[in-house]
């Protein structure tokens, strides 16, 4: 628990647009913090646009693991001073469900990619534009805008001229939890996500909304939100790096919660509640 007058030190240090601005150690560039998001492996485009995943050495996950510590209990303060009583931090049983309609929220946590298991869940939708949602109260610690880029069937594959958090992650943002302790990845949002680096969100707030960027645009890839979630665990032998945690159960109470299944007269099928 802080002191009043830590609370206060904090506050002023923190203050909004007009007051001093935020120190960049506290959220330093969009491209260290998805280093320090990713785990065991580093994705590098070292030979034009072909991604390789070069593992971490011992030693750079060990400074990862303290960088982000330093990391997180900075955020924490943030968070602290900026939500003041207005936004609560959110316990996992009262997550929301991460988009503004049920749509439908795949358990592919552990499906198989060609790098490896999927480690996210979807939730597709039929057109683009639903509105994604902050799960958890929290604080935006990286934030891309922009993408440019595209699929080419043949050749290429993925080419990125620019903008957005990553080149798979398209438009994106990630949010620490000070409950938790996790960080949620939104990624392949449209342009105009609408959050900027720093921005303290309340559980439900909109982050963005689906599109079609990064990765999800490949042809076929259907409209969807890619959404991880990590918490520090153990990974390649490394106690507190950031693992990924399957929030699947937790959304699907949210989901059932948010939009729940009614039975229709006609055929006792079940559809969606319309809120
Ligand atoms: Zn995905």
């Amino acid at each position: 628990m802080l002191s009043p007058i830590l609370l206060v030190a904090a506050a002023l240090a923190y203050a909004p647009q007009g007051g001093p601005a935020v120190p960049d150690s506290v959220f330093p560039p969009g491209g260290e913090v998805m280093r320090l998001f990713t785990d065991c492996d580093e994705a590098r485009w070292p030979f034009g646009t072909e991604e390789r995943f070069v593992p971490k050495t011992t030693g750079e996950l060990d400074s990862a693991v303290a960088r982000l510590r330093a990391l997180e209990a900075s955020w924490r303060r943030y968070f602290t001073a900026r939500a003041g009583d207005s936004i609560a931090a959110t316990p996992k049983a009262a997550w929301r469900y991460p988009i503004a309609q049920r749509g439908r929220l795949l358990n592919n946590f552990n499906n198989p990619r060609v790098d490896g298991p999927h480690e996210a869940l979807d939730v597709f939708v039929q057109r683009e534009g639903v509105a994604v949602r902050a799960p958890a109260a929290g604080v935006v610690i990286a934030a891309g805008d922009g993408w440019r880029g595209g699929w080419e069937r043949r050749g290429r594959g993925l080419y990125h001229e620019g903008g957005g958090l990553s080149r798979r992650a398209g438009n994106a943002a990630i949010l620490f939890d000070p409950e938790s302790g996790g960080y949620f990845l939104f990624s392949h949002m449209q342009e105009g996500i609408g959050v900027r680096t720093g921005d303290v969100v309340a559980a439900g707030a909109a982050v963005g909304r689906i599109g079609h960027t990064g990765n999800a645009s490949r042809p076929g890839a259907g409209r969807h939100l890619h959404i991880a979630y990590k918490e520090p665990g153990t990974a390649c032998g490394v106690p507190g790096v950031l693992v990924p945690v399957n929030p699947y159960r937790w959304f699907r109470l949210a989901r059932e919660r948010e939009f729940p299944l009614v039975p229709t007269r006609a055929a006792g099928r079940r559809t969606a509640a319309r809120p």
